[in-house]
């Protein structure tokens, strides 16, 4: 077997690969712990598939209204035990993580009531569903309110300004599990735990939603085990394991769940309707290959904050940290760095590898964007993809990797492009 030379075929200097090799040797207790965390996660959603007793008849297609849809309904049954809620929303009418966010907080606020967000400006695309831009049909629109409080400079939680905060309108919290495209670090679930220990203490009537995007099968325990009413998230991200082509999934407290399906279809049809279209097979296909994507994914950002680490550039988090997610960033304080680095991860596709990433407008940002994506599934950030602002400090972001070996092949192709564009 001549894998250097295949290295070389590739644009990979024997210098790189070696760099790969020693980063491997570095990291190996760390990635056998990776190994473990998956083999425990597998076992975790074979229980579920087999105590739902999944079956071949669960992947029948239906289509129109969907009436009587046994794999959807069983789907959302092996949702809902793997994530230890007493009931799920997955569908494929779920469009994106941002959908799935918009109809769980439409469905459990009314108007008068107060969200709170104890960890600072949420992700993004929120902000046009709160209504901090006045953004059109926003919460804002129907007189809910928002109140937020900032993670203080160390990020940790502030435990004061979240007990001033919880008032008689609050009625929903909203805690971001992952970093999303932030400075901030991710949360472990343990951290997630005492946070809302924390505000069932001042308000044990308040509801508790977690944003888990990002964060599925990263850890043995999710965040409906720490007392979370709901949780949400994308399933072109972890839970779809790269096979789902569309949803989104809501778990766990099921007047919560069923107020979410009323708000998605409409009141007096809930979770009864909604065809499948075809898609099941692969949303329980997806959700069994899932820990192991998540295994990769994580290795991916562990190898590459090792090498990025060790020329020099600021990463976060360090290869050393605990992580708590699948995403990854890389600072270079130059142009080239963030350019040469999407290069070598789009170069490194399955799809679109000839394509040359280049900065664009991107609404909803002030700077141009660069992004590097080269997809089974258009968008599907647990595919290896990598994105960021074309300003200081010239940070990219990135996550993914359907398999360990695609991560680490699209990583060395990204540190060979950073290394040639001498920076
Ligand atoms: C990805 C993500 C979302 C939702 O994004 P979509 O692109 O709409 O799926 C929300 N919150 C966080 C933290 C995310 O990472």
């Amino acid at each position: 077997m001549h894998i250097e030379e295949m290295y070389r075929a590739f644009g990979i200097s024997s210098g790189v690969a070696e760099l790969g090799r020693e980063a491997e040797a570095a990291l190996r207790e760390r990635f056998d712990s990776i190994d473990r965390m998956a083999e425990y996660n597998q076992l975790k959603v074979l229980k579920a598939l087999k105590d739902n007793r999944v079956s071949e008849a669960d992947f029948v297609r239906t289509t129109g209204y969907g009436y009587d849809d046994g794999g959807r309904d069983n789907l959302e049954r092996v949702y809902a035990s793997v994530f230890k809620g007493a009931d799920a929303l997955v569908r494929a009418q779920l469009i994106s993580g941002t959908h799935a966010i918009s109809t769980a907080l439409f469905a459990n606020l009314r108007p008068g009531d107060e969200l709170l967000s104890p960890c600072g400006k949420p992700y993004d695309t929120l902000d046009s569903i709160i209504g901090l831009n006045d953004a059109a049909g926003s919460l804002k629109e129907y007189g809910i309110t928002y109140r937020q409080v900032d993670l203080k400079e160390d990020y940790s939680f502030d435990y004061e300004g979240i007990r001033a905060a919880l008032n008689d309108r609050t009625r929903l919290v909203e805690i971001q599990r992952s970093r999303g495209y932030d400075l901030r670090p991710t949360f472990s679930v343990d951290k997630i735990g005492e946070l809302i220990a924390f505000i069932r203490s001042v308000r044990p009537d308040v509801k508790v939603m977690v944003d888990n995007c990002y964060g599925e099968f990263v850890e043995d325990r999710e965040p409906l085990e720490v007392g979370a009413d709901i949780i949400v998230g994308s399933l072109i991200k972890n839970p779809g394991g790269g096979l789902a082509p569309i949803g989104g999934y809501i778990a766990g407290d099921a007047k919560m769940v069923e107020k979410c399906a009323y708000r998605l279809t409409a009141p007096g049809l809930g979770k009864e309707i909604g065809a499948n279209l075809g898609v099941n097979k692969d949303l329980f296909q997806g959700l069994f290959l899932a820990p192991q994507v998540v295994a990769g994914a994580e290795k991916g950002a562990i190898f590459a904050a090792y090498l990025f680490e060790k020329q020099g550039f600021a990463v976060s988090p360090k290869y050393q940290e605990e992580r708590h997610d699948i995403i990854q960033a890389v600072t270079f304080g130059k142009p080239e760095g963030l350019r040469a680095f999407c290069e070598g991860i789009q170069s490194a596709a399955p799809v679109d590898a000839f394509v040359k990433p280049v900065p664009s407008d991107m609404p909803g940002y002030d700077s141009q964007v660069i992004m590097a994506a080269g997809n089974f599934i258009s968008g599907a950030s647990i595919e290896l993809s990598a994105d960021g602002p074309m300003r200081e400090p010239y940070t990219v972001y990135f996550q993914g990797g359907l398999t360990w070996y695609h991560a680490r092949i699209g990583i060395l192709t990204a540190l060979q492009k950073v290394i040639d564009s001498g920076i």
